[in-house]
């Protein structure tokens, strides 16, 4: 096993630096010097872990749902979905992608009688 110097590893054969890489997925510590290798993995791993932070701030940025237009994609639901306003049963149908491009798209409703339109998240 390497040495341990203040955080640093050293490479038990030549005694250089041993730099962190990932290699077909896994840690391992490497000397550029002699080529010597050795897994990385838990514990002292920490102290070389690459900081990359996975931000999830989902920006629900909200879009004007204009009431006056159906998108030419929507199509209409006949009896499978009733107007939350009037009953009706014929409402169009269609999805905008509303939120970040890796989330689900939105899926909007619309009556075709009195022209209420809500939506839902998917
Ligand atoms: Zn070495
Ligand atoms: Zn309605």
């Amino acid at each position: 096993m390497a040495r341990s110097i203040g955080g640093v590893k050293y490479c038990p054969r030549c005694g250089s630096i041993l730099y962190p890489r990932v290699r077909d997925g896994r840690k391992e510590l490497f000397c550029r010097r002699c080529g010597y290798t050795e897994p990385l993995d838990g514990g002292e791993a920490e102290v070389y872990k690459i900081r990359s932070r996975v931000r999830h701030t989902p920006k629900e940025r909200m879009i004007i749902v204009d009431s006056s237009q159906v998108p030419p994609t929507a199509s209409l639901l006949k009896g499978q979905i009733t107007c939350p306003k009037c009953g009706h049963d014929e409402i169009y149908y269609w999805m905008m992608q509303t939120r970040a491009a890796d989330e689900p798209p939105t899926r909007f409703y619309r009556c075709k009688r009195c022209g209420y339109t809500w939506r839902e998240y998917a």
